[in-house]
């Protein structure tokens, strides 16, 4: 009678196998990913991400901290890059900054998931095409373009995940950070960490 419901030897050797492997590659991605809270141009990394507009101009939030911490090099820099479009990455030099490199992306204004997925995605691509190993990201479009924090976070955390799970981006990145200045965003990243990177 028992013998029908014991799995056969093999099958379970394979489960257990299979469980091996992804406990491995959750904690390796768990040393990879973390949570920080506080200002953004206080961080000593290879690449800050800005929430910037798509005049790459300057204007307030993050993007105001950055380019007054940055000088002034920062903004004359942008000026040579012709705008970013939304979802698009521009890289400038981090000037007076800790960070070696500012990313500067256009998060949506009309809640438009896709392109704040490519804002993620992008910023991601063009860390490991630079060979660079190290990004903290703010919380883009989050502020005064409206997008609700709640459905940001999932945005954020999935499409790193996603990233790191190819193309052997694992190997390439030594740390990504997300930069969190507010209670809000603690309290959603620190659930949303638990959902996409199981770290209790
Ligand atoms: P957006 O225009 O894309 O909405 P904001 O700058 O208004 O960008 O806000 C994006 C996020 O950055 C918000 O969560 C805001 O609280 C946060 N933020 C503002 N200043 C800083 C800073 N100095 N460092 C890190 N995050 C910041």
């Amino acid at each position: 009678y028992y013998r029908k419901h014991i799995l056969p030897p093999k099958i379970l050797i394979m489960i257990v196998l299979i469980l091996g492997k992804t406990r491995l590659k959750r904690s390796e991605i768990n040393n990879k990913v973390s949570l920080w809270r506080g200002d953004i141009t206080s961080l000593e990394i290879d690449a800050i991400v800005n929430a910037a507009n798509s005049r790459l101009v300057g204007g307030g939030g993050v993007d105001g901290a950055i380019h007054r911490a940055a000088g002034s090099l920062l903004g004359q820099e942008c000026q040579t890059l012709n705008g970013c479009k939304v979802g698009q990455v521009k890289v400038t030099a981090g000037y007076k900054l800790p960070a070696k490199y500012v990313f500067h992306t256009v998060g949506p204004q009309d809640c438009n998931e896709d392109h704040l997925i490519d804002c993620y995605k992008n910023c991601l691509e063009e860390l490991v095409k630079n060979q660079l190993r190290s990004i903290a990201f703010c919380c883009i479009s989050t502020g005064i373009y409206g997008y609700p924090n709640k459905d940001a976070v999932h945005v954020a955390l999935d499409t790193t995940r996603k990233f790191l799970e190819r193309d052997g981006n694992m190997e390439k990145v030594e740390r990504i950070i997300f930069c969190l200045f507010l209670d809000l965003d603690v309290q959603l990243y620190e659930k949303g960490m638990q959902k996409y990177f199981y770290v209790s």
